[in-house]
Order: C-alpha cells, then structure tokens, then sequence
C-alpha cells in the first residue's frame, strides 16, 4: 500500500472508532505516539474475546479460519475468497475489503439463502454500539459482492447455568438485526466519506465530551484531558448537573460553580470541599452505633468475575468468592480474634467459602460489611447453589449491617472524602496508620488479577507470595472495618474531628 492509501483505509475498529469521535480516529492515524499506555485490562479484555470467538465457533463447528496478518491484507481478502469459490461453508476472520474498508468478520456461514454474517461479543445483550460495527461489515461484504442473507450478533447468555462441558449452543444468545442493519446503508457511506475528509485535514478542534468515555474509553484522554485541573467540576460525584454543560461555559473549578445549581448532595461536596468543612450528626451515628451488637463479625470478600463460567452450576458474571476475610469480637473489649479463606488455585471455591462461613459465623453474630450490599449477594448466591447452607447462610444476611451507611448518607463527612464513601477513601482519612499504600495487592482488581495468576503459576514461591500478598491485602480490608468503628465509636461520643491523626 502507499502511504496515502494507508492513511485514508479505514477498518472496522477505526470506524468505530471514528464514530466515537474524529479527533480520536485522527490522532490514531497521525500522532499514535499521544495515546495513552494500554492499560493491563485492555489485553485481559482482548484474551476475554478471544476466548469467547473460539467458543462461539462450536455453533458453526467445522469451519476454515482465515489467520490474522497485519503485513498482507490482501492476501487474507484472496484466501477467503478462494475458499468460498471453493465451496467453504463456514468461515471464521473471514476478509474482505470494500471502499478501502477492510473487515474481518467473526462467522460467516452459506445458509439457505445466502451467506450469513455473525458477530460474537462477549456482553450480555446487544449494545447500541454494536450496530454500527455489523453495519459496516455488512457495507463491505455486499460491496465486495458477497449475497448477504442475514446480519446477527452472538452474544452470551447470561442466564446460562454451567453444567459439565460447556454448551455453545445454551452459553450463547443469537439476535438477528438484519433490518437494522440494512437500513444504515448511507449511513454508513456517509460517515466513511467524513472520516476520510477528517483524515485528509488538519487535527479535529473537537473538545472533550462525554465520548470519552461512552462507549469506551478514549486512548486519548491524556492528551486531551491534561489542561483539566484536580478541582474541577468533573469530580462532582452523583447525577446532578450536567458538568459538561459547565465546562462548555468556561466554568471548570469547583470553586467557580454557581452552588444553587448544583442538587443538594453535589451542593455538600463543592461547599465542604472549598470551605475544608466536615460535619457529623452525632445523633444519628448514635442511633446506628446502637444497632451493632455482639459476638460481631467483620466480613469481606475478594471474588472474580468471568464470562465464560470455570465451574459447575455458575453462570457467565456471575461474582465468585474466592477469599475472605473475617475478624471477630467475642464481646465489647475482647481480644480481636481472625478467620481468613484463600482457595487453593484452580479448584472450585464457592462450597468451601459456605461451608466455611457456616461453621466459624455463630447463629446470633452481628456480621458488619462495608458496602453490604455487594457481601449480601455473594451470600445469597451461595445460598442459592448450596441448599445444605442456605438457611444458614440466611440468617448471616438478615444479620448484616452495612458500615458504608455513616458515611454514604453522610451522617460522617469530611471535605477530604470528596463526595466518595469508599472504603479506600474512608480508611486512611479515618485511620491514617492503616492504609493500602505500598501493599502489592492494592485494590480488588489487582487482587483478582493475582488469583489469576497464582492459578497459572507453576512456581511454588511464586505461588506462596502471592497467597501472602493476598491474604494481607483481605485482612486489611476487615481490619480497616474494626478501627473504623472504633473511630465512630469514639466520635459519637467525645466529638472531634473525623480525620485520625496521623
Ligand atoms: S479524549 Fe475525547 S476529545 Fe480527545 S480524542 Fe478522545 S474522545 Fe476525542
């Protein structure tokens, strides 16, 4: 190709990409050295669709594939084409290039009237996004001259319950959106003939938007974004005013916000912030305090999320412990005693957390989380897949109380929260001595990205690092919760300021 018939070829992904936003397409082309690092949950994300591509072939078993080559276009469009005037029937990264727009298609299959066009996505419905992107295929497959009979996104099923081998044929949901996409015809004509126009000019004076992020994050946020100072009205936190609107009017520090246009949670934030106000409603705490009884059990979970279920009677998302951890107190002023979980790698752990959580949880414990919302369901899941502890395993959610609530209803709240009620937040304003700083597994992605990993490891003290990075990284999680109430506690009653000293 020359270099001008490279610049002005577009994919699939630009395309899309160029939907988004054309300075985005534009910076890809011409300044790439401006985007961002790629982010770690880029190629796990890329891994996740491979995987899901090759299982979604089992609906079409038997098919040639058509390898991937950056360096030989054409000679991918050649090979397909050859096979299908050899009598192929089904073809999987099937090329084909139309316009100057080269595509790859996932499925493609000679049905009774005519070839047709499957996209597989690993989500668990079609998106709006999704539409566009077998537009275009479908663009390039009739221009290339291929009888296209019908266009349909694969997607998974979500409601799909694992049971022995996988099933392509349950773990996937097939949509027809033939109409749709037929319909976008000039649409899709008309959007390449700007781009190509876009591409041909000099840089986009596109400002930033809400499509940096939607539908997927920009590779260009840095570049764009670096002028946006750390007050600004982007950290508003809640729905509320639109900050974009803001921004659009020249108004992008907090501190320069009309207040009486912000609701009323958006309001606390701006006017604790610029004031370095904090404020507690003594009461309140009290009367929540006085809920939290004895044996009392600080519990949290570390659990991974999949798409494609590892395990028997698990479905695709579905939230799967893998690791707790619980500090008890017996009774007010007690020695602080500790239960702690960690499946060993590649076994199923959800029978283990259960029967485990049963057995060291008593009947009458007072089970404190922090945002209990997310430990009601794991436990309701497990209540769910194992009938031997779900009356059990009821008794411990009826007994949770969430420890989040303070703090979330801003009964507690501090300027330097900043309209955030997490527990990496709340922690080391709370209890500066206790922080997640310096620690190898920081935060709950990083945790699952290193169960992962243990269970690929095949050296034994890499294994035994990060079991202890693990662990520590849990039980701090539930001990952060111990001295949070404590700090409450005291609040309630000496007063003060909520901020430890550090
Ligand atoms: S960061 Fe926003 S404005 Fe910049 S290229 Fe990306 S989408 Fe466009």
């Amino acid at each position: 190709m020359t270099q001008e018939r490279e610049i002005f070829s577009l994919s699939k992904s630009r395309f899309i990409q160029g939907l988004q936003c054309h300075k985005a397409l534009y910076l890809h082309t011409h300044n790439p050295e401006l985007a961002d690092p790629v982010p770690p949950s880029r190629e796990a994300a890329f891994q996740v669709g491979f995987e899901v591509g090759e299982l979604a072939q089992g609906l079409f078993p038997g098919g040639v594939f058509i390898p991937y080559d950056p360096d030989n276009y054409d000679g991918q469009v050649a090979r397909t084409k050859a096979e299908m005037e050899k009598g192929t029937e089904v073809l999987y990264e099937a090329a084909f290039s139309h316009d100057d727009v080269f595509v790859k298609t996932d499925i493609l299959r000679l049905g009774r009237y005519g070839w047709e066009l499957y996209e597989v996505k690993s989500s668990g419905s079609v998106k709006d996004y999704h539409v566009p992107d077998l537009a275009v295929q479908y663009y390039v497959l009739r221009g290339a001259g291929v009888a296209v009979s019908r266009v349909c996104l694969v997607h998974i099923n979500n409601q799909y319950v694992r049971n022995g081998d996988l099933e392509p044929d349950k773990l996937f949901t097939i949509e027809d959106l033939t109409d749709t996409v037929v319909e976008m015809g000039d649409f899709v004509k008309a959007e390449l003939a700007k781009m190509r126009e876009t591409l041909k000019g000099e840089i986009p004076s596109t400002d930033i938007g809400p499509y940096c992020t939607d539908p997927f994050d920009c590779d260009f946020q840095g570049h764009c974004w670096r002028d946006i100072p750390e007050d600004s009205v982007f950290t508003l936190r809640d729905r509320g005013v639109d900050k974009f609107a803001l921004y659009r009017n020249g108004i992008v520090r907090l501190k320069d916000v009309p207040l009486d246009t912000l609701n009323s949670r958006q309001r606390q934030q701006a006017e604790f912030f610029l004031g370095k106000k904090e404020f507690t409603d003594a009461e309140v705490l009290k009367s929540f305090l006085d809920r939290i009884l004895y044996p009392l059990y600080f519990l949290d979970f570390e659990t991974y999320m999949v798409t494609i279920p590892l395990y028997d009677g698990t479905s695709p998302y579905q939230q799967v412990p893998y690791q707790y951890s619980l500090h008890y107190l017996e009774h007010e002023g007690t020695v602080l005693g500790h239960y702690e979980f960690l499946a060993e790698p590649n076994v199923d752990p959800k029978k283990d957390v259960a029967a485990n959580l049963c057995r060291e949880i008593p009947d009458n414990a007072c089970v404190l989380a922090f945002n209990a919302p997310f430990e009601i369901r794991v436990l309701r899941e497990l209540a769910g897949t194992f009938p031997r502890y779900k009356a059990k395993l009821e008794r411990i959610i009826d007994n949770t109380i969430d420890l989040a609530v303070p703090f979330r209803s801003r009964q507690v709240y501090h300027w330097e929260m900043n309209g955030s009620y997490s527990q990496k937040v709340v922690l080391p304003l709370l209890v500066p001595e206790l922080s997640y700083a310096n620690m190898e597994v920081a935060d709950g992605m990083m945790a699952m990205d290193a169960y992962f990993t243990m269970c690929e490891s095949k050296d034994p003290q890499e294994i035994a690092e990060i079991r202890s990075n693990l662990l520590k990284y849990c039980a701090l999680d539930t001990l952060g919760m111990v001295r949070i109430l404590e700090r409450l506690q005291e609040i309630a009653k000496n007063g003060g300021s909520i901020k430890g000293k550090e």
